[in-house]
């Protein structure tokens, strides 16, 4: 027998027209790509993507349709986030800090009617636009005064000439809530970037996730600085659960340095903000250098989204202190829309005394509802959720991929659907997971793994270390042993013997590293990621002082 409860369609569109009449008023405000600030609220975001609406359909533009943005964080991208998808088109957000060839390829495999992108990435579409075989058009997200002379891209268009002409009378097809609304590629270290294809329904169910209290806690009460880019990942699902809850957004545009952020923290009042660990090691730097600034006066941030990779310690440990703020350490990716644990609190731990607190901030957060998840081992055999063993993460939900756009990558699921995230990870019986490594870069030694990123995060507890890396280098008796590889602060050095007397006891003895080398850089993924695959190829040859001692 059937339940007697209407099916409307979870629709993006809904969220919006939600925002746009009950908080109509609430603020969006953009740090410009042109420079000003610029604030709007969310009655007129609806309208501005009804008016962006009207003009794609008179570009043509269908239904399942993919259009490509290369964009910052700012109000004109959140329009395409709402017109694009609300019509029924996919908005396919483009991630600018891959490689030229990394966008061609994916524009292409997306097959992108449109490219809608910021003056910022102007030089580089003019170098792609060619090699774009499905674009019909290029829309730079300005105004007619910053349009650039001399530009050569062809059938170019002024975004705002675009949709100011066009009329707010649009109504949002109703369809099914199956249908695919946007699209993001994976930035894999290896092979060609694999598309990931959302659904309303998946958006819909996602947003309410971030809306609940063991979720994200996004609500009315939160002014959020969204420094996640909304090319990655979806910004972590907070553009659509901000309009789900009507809750104050606050976007960077491509001022992403640490005086930027902080002042955005300040004089928007932010109480909540979202970002990857960088982001925030670049505002601290930015706090250490004017120390006349008043922190606790100025910041009021109440909670920080860390994830895309893990949150160190002592980052943790400093916003609890400096800034009095609690740091939700979140884990998810691509394929999971992107949220899978979170880290909240509970009832037990309120009582806690703030170092065992921070233990437990430390893991990667807790399941939500909404995504099954398990460890396995190499057999495939479930382990046990005591907190200890550590396996291959799997994960199974309505907001988890079945397969890429496509079908690139063949079948993803196993019998059961559950999808292997590539992640290895304790369980605890709480529901907590904390990440040992990906598991291509677990470090295997004598047959027993060592994680690197514990390592990684016991390092940046040093003084004097800024980013530090661990990756496994061939040893003859061990096959493999930890290199530690670290960056100094700015004005500071690493003293590598006073370095390994401090990760004593940090880490279990035989997990110490074989030596320790310190470097200027360290390659990064375009998110963010250690790209630990060139580390491994640098270093390859590198001889450990323990090589030769097969002790
Ligand atoms: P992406 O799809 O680019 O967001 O990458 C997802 C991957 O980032 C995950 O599979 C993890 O390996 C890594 N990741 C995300 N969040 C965390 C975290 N909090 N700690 C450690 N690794 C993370």
């Amino acid at each position: 027998m059937l339940g007697l409860i209407q099916d409307r369609p979870l629709l993006i569109s809904s969220l919006i027209e939600y925002a746009a009449l009950y908080h109509g008023d609430t603020e969006i405000v953009t740090r410009t790509v042109e420079g000003p600030i610029h604030r709007y609220g969310y009655r007129q975001l609806r309208d501005r993507a009804k008016q962006l609406a009207n003009a794609l359909t008179k570009l043509g533009v269908k239904p399942g349709d993919r259009i490509g943005t290369l964009a910052w964080n700012t109000y004109r991208h959140m329009e395409l986030y709402y017109g694009v998808s609300g019509m029924g088109a996919v908005l396919h957000t483009i991630n600018p800090r891959l490689f030229p060839e990394q966008i061609d390829y994916i524009a292409n495999h997306a097959e992108d009617q449109y490219l809608f992108f910021d003056l910022t990435f102007a030089p580089l579409v003019e170098k792609l636009a060619p090699l774009l075989k499905t674009v019909k058009g290029f829309v730079l997200m300005t105004d007619k005064a910053h349009m650039p002379a001399g530009c050569t891209i062809p059938n170019l268009v002024c975004y705002e000439e675009l949709i100011g002409a066009e009329s707010t009378d649009y109504t949002w097809p109703d369809f099914d809530e199956l249908t695919a609304s946007s699209l993001c590629y994976t930035s894999g270290t290896t092979g060609n970037p694999k598309g990931v294809l959302y659904s309303h329904r998946s958006t819909l169910l996602h947003s309410f996730c971030v809306c609940t209290r063991d979720g994200l806690g996004l609500s009315s009460y939160d002014s959020a600085l969204v420094i996640v880019p909304l090319f990655h990942a979806n910004a972590w699902g907070v553009p659509y659960g901000a309009a789900m809850c009507g809750a104050k957004l606050v976007l960077p545009g491509p001022a992403l340095d640490g005086k930027s952020v902080y002042e955005l923290l300040r004089d928007e009042k932010c109480n909540f903000s979202l970002g990857v660990p960088t982001v925030w090691l670049a505002m601290f730097q930015y706090v250490d250098q004017n120390p006349s600034l008043d922190v606790k006066k100025d910041i009021l941030l109440q909670r920080v989204v860390i994830g895309g990779s893990a949150a160190p310690r002592a980052m943790i440990e400093r916003f609890d202190k400096q800034f009095s703020s609690y740091v939700i350490h979140a884990w998810g990716m691509t394929e999971m829309s992107p949220l899978g644990t979170t880290g909240n609190l509970l009832p037990k731990h309120m009582t806690l005394p703030a170092d065992q607190r921070i233990d437990v901030q430390q893991k990667q957060g807790r399941v939500v509802y909404g995504v099954e998840i398990k460890i396995t081992d190499d057999a495939g055999q479930e382990l046990a959720r005591d907190g200890k063993a550590f396996g291959d993460v799997k994960v199974r939900g309505p907001w988890i991929t079945k397969g890429y756009f496509k079908g690139e990558g063949g079948k993803v699921l196993d019998d059961d659907g559950w999808f292997t995230t590539g992640d290895v990870a304790t369980l605890d019986p709480d529901g907590y997971m904390q990440i040992t490594d990906r598991s291509k870069d677990v470090i295997k030694s004598g047959g027993e793994w060592i994680s690197s990123i514990d390592l990684e995060n016991a390092a940046v507890g040093f003084p004097a270390v800024h980013e530090a890396a661990v990756i496994g280098v061939f040893h003859a008796k061990w096959q493999e042993r930890p290199l530690l590889l670290v960056i100094p602060k700015p004005g500071q050095t690493v003293d590598k013997a006073a370095l390994m007397t401090f990760l004593e006891g940090k880490v279990a003895k035989w997990w110490l590293p074989d030596d320790i080398v310190v470097v200027d850089e360290l390659p990064h993924t375009a998110t963010g990621k250690l790209l630990k695959i060139k580390l491994r190829e640098q270093f390859k040859d590198y001889k450990l002082p323990t090589a030769g001692a097969a002790a």
